[in-house]
């Protein structure tokens, strides 16, 4: 289990120094969670402007 980053990505990078797990990491023009190191903690989620990052 781990949070997913959706196709609503704008790439800001918000998302990414808050994990604190480096779990985050831009691929193709969009913010990418690698689902072995994400903890679920959600912050990513609380930060995103659109909602992208869920849990799945
Ligand atoms: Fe990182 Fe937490 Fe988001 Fe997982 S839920 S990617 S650990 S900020
Ligand atoms: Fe994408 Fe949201 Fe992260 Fe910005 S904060 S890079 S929109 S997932």
């Amino acid at each position: 289990m781990a949070y997913v980053i959706n196709d609503d990505c704008i790439n800001c990078g918000a998302c990414e120094p808050g994990c604190p797990v480096s779990a985050i990491s831009e691929a193709d023009g969009k913010r990418v969670i690698d689902a072995d190191t994400c903890i679920e903690c959600g912050a990513c989620a609380s930060v995103c402007p659109v909602g992208a990052p869920n849990p799945q």
